[in-house]
C-alpha cells in the first residue's frame, strides 16, 4: 500500500492576512507525517506527529495558540484512534500541557479507558511524566484579543463561530492501517468545562481499517448531534466514495441541525478528500510524493514533495 496523509487546520472563515501562515502550517504537518510514513512508520504515529506540528504552531487553535474559555483560560480536547483494532484515546477539558494529542495516545496505550477529563487527565499526565506548562504559556496575544472582542460584542460566539484552527490528520500506512487524530482548544468563550466533538469518538474522528478514517472540524455541538465522523464512514460502508460520503454527512448536518463543518476523509484504498460546508478550510495531503493543499472551495494547489521541501 502506498502511504497517504491528509491534514486539516480548521474550518470556518480565515482572515486574509493569515491565509499564508495556515497554508504553510498544514503543508509542514502533512510533510512531517508523510516522511514518517515513507520511513515505514505507522499511520498512528504519522497522524500524531502531524498534529503535534500544528499544536506547536501558534496560528492554530490547538495546543499553543488555543482559543480561551469564558474565564480567559485554555481548555483543550483531543482524540486519537487506531483503525487496526479501534483502540482509542481521548482527553477533554485539559489544561497546562503543550500536546494534548500525546496525552490522548497515552490514555489509549496505558489505561483501560478511552477518555480522561479535566483533573483526572491532569493527574494521569503527571503520573506519566508529561511536563506541566503554565497555562499562560499557551495563550497568544491573538487569542486574548479574540476573547476580549467576544466579551465586548455581546454576541453568542458558541452559536456563531466555527473552526478557528482546530487541527486533525488521517493516514494510511504501507501495511494498510488507518488512523485519525484531532486536537483543539474548542470554541472561543465557551463555558468552563464545555467538551466538544473533538474528544468524542465518532464525532471528532473515527478510524476503522475495514472502511476508512475521518477527522472533523466545525461547530462541535452540531457535529456531536449527528456523530459526523462515524456517519461519514457509514456512508462509505454503503458504497459511497470518500467525497460522496463527506458531502452526505455535511449536508445532513446542515439540514438537520443547521451546523457547519469540515472533514478530511480517507478510505482503505488510499482515496481521500477534504470537504467543508463552511466558507473555508485549510487542508493539505500527500500521496505518491505529491503535495496538494488549499483553503477555498475548488482550490487545489499541487507541488512535488521534493519542491516543497526546498522551500
Ligand atoms: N469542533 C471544535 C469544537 O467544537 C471547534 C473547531 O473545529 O474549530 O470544539
Amino acid at each position: 500500500m502506498k502511504p497517504v496523509i491528509v491534514v486539516h487546520g480548521g474550518a470556518g472563515v480565515i482572515v486574509k492576512e493569515y491565509e499564508e501562515r495556515y497554508r504553510s502550517g498544514v503543508k509542514r504537518a502533512a510533510l512531517k507525517g508523510y516522511d514518517l510514513l515513507k520511513q515505514g512508520g505507522s499511520a498512528l504515529t504519522a497522524v500524531e506527529e502531524a498534529v503535534v506540528v500544528m499544536e506547536d504552531d501558534s496560528n492554530f487553535n490547538a495546543g499553543y495558540g488555543s482559543v480561551l474559555n469564558e474565564e480567559g483560560e485554555v481548555e483543550m480536547d483531543a482524540i486519537i484512534m487506531d483503525g487496526k483494532n479501534l483502540a482509542t484515546g481521548a482527553v477533554s477539558a485539559v489544561r497546562c500541557i503543550a500536546n494534548p494529542i500525546k496525552l490522548a495516545r497515552l490514555v489509549m496505550e496505558k489505561t483501560d479507558h478511552v477518555l480522561l477529563t479535566a483533573n483526572g487527565a491532569a493527574l494521569f499526565a503527571k503520573a506519566q511524566g508529561v511536563p506541566e506548562v503554565p497555562g499562560e504559556k499557551l495563550i497568544t496575544e491573538r487569542s486574548k484579543e479574540r476573547w476580549r472582542k467576544n466579551i465586548e460584542s455581546n454576541s453568542n460566539p458558541v452559536a456563531t463561530q466555527v473552526g478557528l484552527g482546530t487541527v486533525g490528520a488521517v493516514a494510511i500506512d504501507s501495511e494498510g492501517n488507518l488512523a485519525c487524530a484531532t486536537s483543539t482548544g474548542g470554541i472561543s468563550n465557551k463555558m468552563v468545562g464545555r467538551v466538544g466533538d473533538s474528544a468524542c469518538v465518532g464525532s471528532g474522528g473515527y478510524a476503522d481499517n475495514i472502511v476508512g478514517a475521518t477527522s472533523t472540524t466545525g461547530h462541535g455541538e452540531s457535529i456531536m448531534k449527528v456523530i459526523l465522523a462515524r456517519l461519514i464512514l457509514y456512508h462509505m460502508e454503503q458504497g459511497k466514495t470518500p467525497e460522496e460520503a463527506a458531502d452526505a454527512g455535511l449536508n445532513y448536518m446542515k439540514t438537520k441541525v443547521e451546523g457547519l463543518a469540515g472533514v478530511i476523509v480517507i478510505n482503505n484504498s488510499g482515496d481521500w478528500t477534504a470537504r467543508f460546508s463552511t466558507k473555508q478550510m485549510t487542508w493539505a495531503a500527500v500521496k505518491e510524493d505529491k503535495l496538494q493543499f488549499g483553503i477555498y472551495h475548488g482550490e487545489t494547489q499541487t507541488i512535488s514533495v521534493e519542491e516543497a521541501l526546498k522551500n
